[in-house]
């Protein structure tokens, strides 16, 4: 497996390298999948944060139909350049008084991490009079510094939020904690066919957003059916946003 996560910085990174990262990305997620004997599908979404929106626009010409937003300031400033051929998921930490601005422009929310913030959005969402798909973020290693629903809260969280009216829970999503990401994503896939099972209303859940440029092939194997990338397909960033 030849996971060739971001050989070079953004800034050197132009068209022909996006062009030949985006051919090794597809390549590995088909050589993941194969390993795993699966024959569903895994999205590849192109993370946008930091990236100009003249590469955003190439990496979608090259076939991307899914793009992943992390700051709603950043979005704002860029979406009306954006071509507009790709669905727009948001999965940066979600603030509940931001969810105003990007309620009528993302066809999906991952990083919901609590029940506050489902209950926001279907507020918001009921005023445009839409319905919004959500994922619900699990902290799945625990870890206090990280925003998302804990394993042991999740049923409660899930059933609470699965009675909202203009909320669609589609699935699960998480960043598990830096090593060791096989065994959090096993956990993850099993919480989420879990929670198929104990909530009747959450039985058609059909998403699970996991795996990032250092590991989307281990989180592939567990069951993922959206992988979000960044540095492997636009460069490394010199920052941390
Ligand atoms: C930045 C980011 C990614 C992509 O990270 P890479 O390691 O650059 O692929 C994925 N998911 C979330 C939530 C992010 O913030």
């Amino acid at each position: 497996m030849t996971e060739k996560c971001c050989d070079l910085p953004a800034e050197q990174t132009g068209f022909k390298e996006i062009e030949q990262n985006l051919k090794a990305v597809r390549y590995n997620t088909v050589e993941a999948m194969d390993k795993a004997g699966r024959t569903d599908k895994v999205n590849i979404m192109a993370v946008t944060k930091t990236v100009p929106v003249e590469k955003i626009n190439y990496a979608e010409s090259l076939g991307i139909d899914l793009l992943g937003e992390n700051r709603v300031q950043e979005f704002l400033s860029k979406y009306e350049s954006y071509s507009k051929s790709s669905e727009v998921h948001f999965i940066g930490t979600l603030q509940t008084n931001k969810i105003k601005y990007i309620i009528d422009k993302v066809s999906m929310i991952h990083s919901v991490g609590s029940l506050k913030a489902a209950q926001e959005i279907d507020k918001r969402a009921i005023e445009h009079k839409l319905t919004m798909d959500i994922l619900l973020e699990v902290n799945i290693g625990g870890e206090e510094s990280k925003s998302g629903i804990t394993p042991d809260a999740l049923f409660d969280t899930a059933s609470a939020a699965a009675e909202l009216r203009n909320v669609n829970i589609r699935g699960l999503m998480t960043i598990p904690p830096p090593g060791g990401n096989e065994i959090y994503f096993a956990r993850t896939q099993e919480l989420f066919n879990e929670l198929k099972i104990k909530c009747h209303a959450l039985s058609k859940m059909d998403v699970l957003s996991m795996g990032m440029s250092a590991d989307y092939a281990a989180a592939i194997k567990y069951g993922s059916t959206i992988i979000r990338i960044g540095s492997a397909l636009f460069g490394y960033r010199n920052y941390n946003i």
